[in-house]
């Protein structure tokens, strides 16, 4: 096979999200787990959850030598923070996301009948887990997250919280009396800028 073969990018073994195959062998059946503490990856957010910057992931990794490759399994739980779709109250959670790739050799089946965004490639000895993760954690972010799951959200009129407000709280705009209120005050107001255009009747 032509050495111009292997043109991916080289993998840096001291990245935490490298893995060496050679710890699992080429002999199918045969299994590895491996326990790491892995900086989770920058920019792991939606519109109103990201994953905190900074924080550490507790990995722990199954890698399985099959016949075509190395296949990787984790579970790993991620930390998250957001504001809530319904009060905008930051909250704080965490999300368990599942991971299971296949890592085919260079000289396999498999890297002949799919592409590399199919399936992920070892490259030399080494197998990045990091788009794996990325792919699976931004999946796994809620796109509509909420503070707790009967948040009642806010009041639409004032913008209080409704935890915040008596059940019997409302604004009452369509009171007649209030509506008469209104009805008065509008002309007075606005007469003053009004260019011509006769907004309702004056009050009698
Ligand atoms: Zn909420
Ligand atoms: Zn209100």
């Amino acid at each position: 096979m032509p050495e111009n073969r292997k043109t991916q990018e080289r993998l840096d073994p001291r990245n935490p999200l490298v893995f060496d195959a050679r710890e699992v062998g080429r002999r199918p059946g045969s299994m590895k787990r491996l326990r790491r503490p892995v900086p989770v990856p920058e920019d792991l957010a939606l519109e109103l959850v990201r994953v905190p910057a900074g924080a550490t992931l507790d990995l722990d990794v199954r890698l399985e030598s099959v016949l075509e490759g190395v296949l990787v399994s984790t579970t790993v739980t991620v930390p998250v923070e957001g504001e809530c779709g319904r009060c905008l109250e930051p909250f704080q959670d965490s999300v368990a996301v599942d991971i299971q790739e296949l890592y085919a050799y260079p000289d396999s089946q498999t890297d002949d009948t799919t592409d590399a965004y199919e399936v992920g490639r070892l490259q030399g000895d080494f197998l990045d887990l990091e788009p794996a993760l990325r792919d699976a954690v931004v999946l796994a972010l809620p796109t509509n997250p909420l503070c707790r799951d009967d948040c009642p959200g806010m009041c639409p009129d004032c913008g209080v919280h409704w935890d915040d407000l008596p059940p019997e709280h409302s604004h009452d705009v369509a009171d007649p009396r209030w509506a008469a209120l209104q009805s008065l005050r509008e002309p007075t107001a606005e007469s003053t800028d009004a260019n011509g255009a006769h907004r309702g009747s004056q009050p009698n």
